[in-house]
């Protein structure tokens, strides 16, 4: 963002006429290095647009969208003139804010300029200050705003009172940064007072760090002791800058709007919080201006604004909820709109439909600027850091990155290079052809989205099940989603293109589900996005890129999960993208469809020419571009023993997991879907190591209730036919929230409320869970996990429960184990083992606590190998500790599947590896390679090693 600095500032200039101050601050650009001498021409040429007088004495020079190329660096020039300069349109300025932008940064300079005009006397402070930090001072005073925006609301929250309501608001905008925990408890401590309509308030300035406003509804407004209950607005005040937001509550109010507030969806509240009447009519326009809604064009939108004869309010739909006079061009200005933005105006009254229509339209013709139409794409693509070109990746070099999902390929590439959506903005500038009219905008919509439903559901039924078809008919109920229908509509009934209307509805849903800033739901954005860009693709005609009719690797900057689904896994030998983690939507379907894959491997793989060969590898995470004729001999060899021992390894798939000598380890199956646990013992799993039952849970829209619960997991213990289910308590937090379960904002989640420790926290939903295993396994094998126990207090604390349940149902006994997978349970494994009937080792986490990596850093992922001789220190104590008091011990993270971790797992001692359901094969069959005396000396070795690296060399030279 662009600020201005003390170092920016001039005192003290003089000038002839205004030419001069601007020749003048041309040439202070030039010499702080921010643009080339040329700069000036595009000074001038803008001045003789028009005047870039702000008021109160400021005016803000800055050049042509042409002059752009002079701009070396992007900044700021302040040019004090003490004795003041006759301006060509009249005005007697003081200070020049000169600018040179790349692009629309100067709109947050011109914001913050937008509160010193309104001041009275600034004009004669700023031509007599005689110090640059008074300037400054002037300028650069912003003013503190209070918040109300998505995050800070909570709607439809499952609450009885207003007590319940107001904690709710208090702990949304603890999430949301604004306010501390003192803050949430002293509104513990306060009763609600009654504002009116059913509405609610508690509010305090204790632990306030950014002044907001949130507002909680109920699941269904309710009469309580003290009367009726629609909401209940919680307020984090400070200082004056709540005070704004106090007013339009008042005009609310008075206005009537509260209790409507119940039922109304965040934007609606939003709307109405922002000072929209209920009664107003609203239209919404797109922000053409390359350069955003700068002086300019704001000026323009004033004057018609100004013309139309009655009040007209504005506000910007993603800034924060401040209705504003458009006649007012501090105001408008105010708002910071940019290109790609949308603004909201609204009227009251009659001839509110003409006036709102008048400034659409001159919205949509730019303004008195030359405007193209927005495409998501293509603004994006084209944003302001210009790209500095690639390096292409060296070719026989491996280039290392995410590995995804296992398997290794070699292929020619294919780089799919995303599709560009050219299409007119406004329904008018279509042919005839096409209808550039509303109704017949709305049914190419409707054929769009009926040809898109079809794609989906032929796309559904190629994919015979599994995550794919999961996610694909998330895609199709997106499809069907009347909010997403009406808001296309309503953008047609503005007068925007049918590919206009519904990209700016999918946009807007997407970005509404990113503010959420939690993982699972911004995937769910990636979703709406990959969804939109198939309708747009059928509107705009642009079929997608076709592929080789050849065995190719694919490589994408991030492939959308349709994009996956898509994937002929017949040609398909792998996957390599610019973005993602080893957790993203992506990687999962890649490996479901068990096509190699390796994840955010940067933006120089799309420098890959297509056609040139790529040997990739999905185990290690890395990649060869055009390997030399020995390395592809020795890859393609290598592929082959690949291919011939995976074939073997699925012929023999139903042998018992052991060791060449018959050392016995159990191989079992990992999974997320209950229904997967038939599959696992097709693949030859001895039992499932670790359901994890999140998933369940993540599956339904609320806490999945005791029959629902039986029924899912009966399902996995019939289809198991004997076989031992390793059930792991629900483990929420941290990476995998639930939507249904809101968790105080934690500076660190991996280290929060997490796993046993939450849900400790909710007893009566692990009882019920606890319950529902239980009842459903009867007298058949299940073994109950807790999940991130770290001592033997939590562990207790679980078995207190399982005991009790098993008495009050009375179930058989059950093996009750924990997760090793905090450091800390595995120093203290002798005093768990005492207690406990198994261990498992969640290598994943264990090595992310261990090494202190993020296990989903894109960056770091690489390094956080659990092959670290740290790591691997930590599981032999633990299977010591274990062994010694007769119990066993599994492991159920990633490493289990490692084919170079299998023999030192075993050499440990470990008795049960748990995978993925594919490679059960696999790891069987490299378990029969092995002898246990050879397992212990690749133990041995492995142990004695200072880094992971040094391990995996080791190993590999054995
Ligand atoms: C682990 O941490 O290794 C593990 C198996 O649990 P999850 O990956 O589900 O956190
Ligand atoms: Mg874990």
């Amino acid at each position: 963002m662009l600020t201005l600095h003390q170092d920016d500032v001039l005192l003290d200039c003089r000038a002839a006429d205004w030419r001069d101050a601007l020749d003048q601050a041309a040439a202070s650009l030039a010499e702080a290095g921010r643009a080339t001498p040329e700069y000036r021409h595009g000074l001038h040429e803008r001045e003789a647009q028009s005047s870039t007088y702000l008021g109160n004495a400021i005016a803000i020079p800055h050049g042509t969208p042409e002059s752009r190329d002079q701009v070396l660096a992007t900044g700021v020039r302040v040019l004090q003139f003490p004795e003041g300069i006759e301006w060509h349109d009249g005005n007697r300025v003081h200070v020049l804010v000169t600018i040179a932008a790349q692009s629309d940064e100067h709109l947050d300079i011109l914001r913050a300029l937008t509160h010193v005009l309104d001041r009275e006397g600034v004009a004669a402070q700023l031509a007599e200050a005689r110090s640059r930090a008074e300037i400054i001072a002037q300028l650069a005073k912003a003013p503190i705003v209070a918040r109300v925006d998505i995050d800070t609301l909570c709607l439809g929250f499952p609450a009885k009172d207003r007590f319940e309501l107001a904690l709710a608001g208090a702990a949304r905008l603890r999430q949301a940064g604004c306010v501390t925990g003192d803050f949430v408890a002293a509104i513990v401590e306060q009763e609600p007072v009654a504002l009116g309509q059913g509405l609610w308030l508690a509010s305090s300035s204790c632990g306030v760090t950014t002044p907001a406003l949130s507002l909680a509804t109920p699941e269904a407004a309710f009469v309580g002791p003290k009367g009726p209950v629609n909401g209940v607005f919680c307020l984090a005040g400070q200082g004056e800058a709540h005070l704004g937001l106090i007013d339009r509550l008042a005009t609310l109010l008075d206005a009537g709007d509260g209790e409507a507030l119940a039922d109304a969806d965040a934007a609606t509240v939003l709307a109405r919080l922002a000072g929209e009447s209920a009664r107003a009519e609203t239209a919404r326009a797109r922000v053409l201006n390359a350069h955003g809604l700068h002086a300019r064009p704001a000026k323009q939108l004033v004057h018609i604004a100004r013309s139309q004869g009655l009040p007209i309010k504005v506000r910007l739909l993603e800034g924060s909820a401040e209705t504003v006079s458009a006649a007012s061009l501090t105001k408008v200005i105010g708002l910071g709109a940019r290109r790609g933005q949308t603004l909201v105006f609204s009227a009251e009254g009659a001839g509110a439909g003409e006036a709102l229509k008048a400034l659409v339209d001159a919205m949509g013709d730019g303004l008195g600027e030359k405007v193209a139409a927005f495409d998501e794409r293509r603004d994006v693509e084209t944003a302001p850091a210009a790209p500095t070109p690639l390096e292409p990746l060296p070719a026989d070099t491996p280039h290392m990155a995410v590995p995804a999902a296992p398997g290794l390929a070699i292929a020619p590439v294919f780089v799919m290079r995303a599709p560009r959506f050219d299409y007119p903005e406004r329904a008018r500038d279509l042919d005839a052809e096409r209808g550039g009219d509303g109704v017949a905008q709305k049914a190419r919509l409707e054929r769009a989205l009926r040809e898109a439903t079809e794609q989906l559901e032929a796309l559904i039924r190629q994919a015979k099940g599994g995550e794919v078809a999961q996610i694909l008919s998330i895609h199709e109920e997106m499809l069907d989603d009347p909010e997403l229908r009406e808001a296309a509509h309503e953008g047609i009934d503005e007068g925007l293109s049918a590919e206009a209307a519904w990209w700016r509805g999918i946009d807007t849903a997407a970005r509404a589900q990113e503010m959420l800033a939690d993982r699972l739901l911004a995937e769910r954005a990636a979703d709406l996005r990959d969804v939109g860009r198939r309708v747009l693709g059928i509107l705009c005609g642009i079929e997608l890129p076709t592929p080789p009719d050849e065995p190719y690797i694919l490589v994408v900057d991030d492939v959308g999960p349709s994009d996956v689904a898509r994937l002929d896994t017949a040609k398909v030998r792998g996957l390599l993208t610019v973005r993602g983690g080893a957790t993203s939507h992506s990687a999962i379907l890649a490996r479901a469809l068990g096509i190699a894959a390796v994840v955010g491997a940067g933006e120089r793989i799309m420098t890959l020419e297509n056609g040139s060969d790529l040997i990739l590898d999905g185990e290690r995470g890395r990649v060869i571009p055009s390997p030399s004729k020995e390395r592809r001999e020795r890859a393609e060899l290598r592929l082959k023993e690949h291919q011939a021992r995976e074939r073997q390894a699925y012929a023999e798939r139903f042998e018992p997991g052991q060791t060449r000598d018959g050392h016995r380890v159990e191989v079992a199956a990992n999974l997320g879907n209950t229904a997967h646990a038939a599959d696992a013992v097709e693949q030859g799993a001895e039992g499932v190591g670790l359901l994890r039952t999140e998933f369940v849970f993540m599956a339904h829209a609320e806490a999945p209730d005791l029959d629902t619960q039986i029924a899912e997991y009966r399902e996995a213990i019939e289809a198991l036919d004997g076989r031992p289910l390793v059930a792991r308590t629900l483990d929420v937090g941290g990476d995998k929230p639930l939507p249904y379960w809101p968790l105080p904002q934690e500076d660190n989640p991996f280290l929060g409320l997490r796993g046993i420790r939450l849900a400790l926290t909710r007893p009566e939903i692990l009882e019920t869970q606890l319950r529902a295993l239980l009842v459903a396994a009867g007298d058949k094998p299940l073994r109950i996990m807790l999940p991130m126990v770290k001592d033997i207090a939590e562990f207790r604390a679980a078995r207190a429960i399982v005991e009790r349940l098993q008495e009050e149902i009375q179930a058989p006994d059950v093996q009750l184990g924990v997760m090793i997978e905090i450091p800390s349970s595995a120093l203290l494994a002798p005093s768990l083992a005492e207690e406990v009937d198994f261990f498992s080792i969640g290598t994943n986490d264990l090595t992310q606590y261990t090494l202190a990596i993020d296990r989903g850093h894109a960056e770091l992922s690489a390094q956080s190998d659990g092959l670290h001789p740290a790591v691997l220190r930590l599981i032999q104590m633990t299977v010591e500790a274990a062994h010694a008091k007769g119990k066993w011990v599994g492991v159920c993270g990633e490493l289990a599947s490692d084919p170079q971790a299998v023999p030192v797992l075993v050499g440990l001692g470990v008795d049960e590896l748990s995978v993925s359901l594919r490679q059960v094969p696999m790891v069987k069959a490299r378990l029969r390679e092995l002898t246990l005396d050879e397992a212990r000396r690749h133990a041995e070795i492995a142990l004695a090693q200072a880094t992971s690296d040094a391990v995996r060399e080791a190993l590999e030279a054995l």
